[in-house]
């Protein structure tokens, strides 16, 4: 039997999303995720992926992959800690530390599971955590997990950050306080202020941990935010994900030894959850191999984003103050941007609306997100989709 409060209380509340227009439909990709992609049989360019550097379809990882399938088999058996460790997890953690320039590496299976691992891993309740107020939504997670104080700093505020260090030093309530932030923005495609937020750390002695899955591949010619900023020694957590530039699947953190010889006793994802399989361990350390060989992928991601950022700013439309490839156009009314992502899609643009709560209410957006693998024919072809929708919808 169904419980009775269950459905009333799905009911009312899926119907109130879709009232106001926060409900995300949610589109089946057949066949791969590249630059192109086919939904419902119709071929559109693809300007929705974090396939950063087209790596999620890269021949040289797809290989890799079908080789350890038959060397290695399809799944992992166990969890790292009985003997689910293999040679290939460790191969991959070993070419990450190498890759982030730190003493070592542990590896998870996803990016959102890493930030919920390794924050409660060191944090607990008798400590606080300073978080950027546009903290993705893992980061918020894993902080509530570990039951520590959550203090929210204004977005790159580095004058507010400053005075809640202060406060919370001269509280004398905590043992541990951490500063949290995203390395990458992902709505508006801004860069912390790293350098700020290492010098308040040393001035107050905070625990830093940056959450660089949008930066890793992308800054610092691939090795991430940290390296863009020359700060590798500054920062204890460099956390990252292999599901975005890198094109697989899993999350790690990269710092030193003794911390992540703690991460591997004390965090409950690795040590209680089976690792990713064989063929995404392999398939990404071979991402991370081709990152470390050559820059050319990198270099044509932020061509084809200044590129792709010229044409829809010469259009007129508000692409922001974005730092990185990463381009939104900001449309404002949570429906518009919906509306507006809607006819693109019919145009033959896959741009998908973002809107309240991942962005805050008022600033709905249509999010690009230009690749490595985009031709310039491509996005050419968006552009004039982007310019004709927006005259029909007048907001151009
Ligand atoms: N952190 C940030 C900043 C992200 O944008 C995401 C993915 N949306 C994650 C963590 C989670 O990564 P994954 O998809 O690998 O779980």
């Amino acid at each position: 039997m169904t419980s009775k409060a269950l459905q009333s209380f799905l009911d009312e509340n899926i119907a109130d999303l879709k009232e106001r227009g926060l409900y995300n439909e949610i589109d089946p990709v057949e066949g791969a995720n590249g630059p192109v992609i086919t939904i419902n049989g119709k071929k559109l360019i693809n300007l929705s992926s974090n396939n950063y550097l087209g790596l999620a379809t890269d021949d040289r990882l797809k290989k890799v992959a079908k080789e350890v399938v038959d060397t290695h088999g399809v799944g992992a058996g166990a969890v790292r800690t009985i003997n689910g460790t293999l040679d290939l997890h460790l191969e991959l953690e070993k070419k990450l530390a190498e890759f982030k320039g730190t003493e070592a590496v542990i590896s998870y299976q996803s990016g959102f599971n890493c930030n919920m691992a390794a924050i409660s891993a060191v944090m607990d309740k008798h400590d606080a955590i300073l978080s950027d107020e546009l903290n993705h939504a893992s980061i918020i997670d894993g902080c509530r997990l570990s039951k520590a104080r959550i203090i929210r700093f204004n977005h790159s505020d580095m004058d507010d950050l400053r005075q809640k260090a202060k406060e919370a030093v001269e509280s004398g309530n905590y043992n541990k306080i951490m500063v949290i932030t995203d390395g990458v923005f992902s709505m508006d495609g801004d860069v912390a202020d790293l350098p700020g937020i290492v010098k308040v750390a040393e001035e107050f002695d905070l625990i830093t941990y940056v959450d660089d899955a949008h930066g890793s591949g992308v800054l610092g010619k691939g090795a991430g935010t940290v390296k863009h900023f020359g700060l590798q020694d500054k920062i204890d957590f460099q956390m990252g994900t292999l599901s975005k530039a890198i094109g697989v699947i899993g999350g790690y953190v990269a710092g030193k030894e003794n911390l992540i010889d703690w991460l591997k006793v004390r965090s409950r994802p690795f040590l209680f959850s089976t690792a990713v399989t064989p063929a995404d361990a392999a398939a990404a350390t071979k991402a991370i191999e081709l990152l470390m060989e050559s820059t050319a992928l990198n270099e044509k991601l932020w061509e084809n984003g200044d590129y792709l950022k010229a044409g829809l700013k010469k259009l007129g439309f508000d692409i922001g103050d974005s730092e990185t490839p990463i381009t939104p156009c900001i449309i404002g009314e949570e429906k518009a941007a919906q509306e507006f992502s809607k006819k693109l899609i019919e145009a033959g643009v896959y741009a998908k609306s973002i809107v309240f709560p991942t962005v805050p209410r008022g600033t709905g957006r249509v999010r690009n997100m230009p690749t490595a693998a985009h031709t310039k024919a491509m996005l050419d072809d968006a552009l004039a989709i982007y310019e004709k929708t927006g005259k029909e919808m007048g907001l151009i």
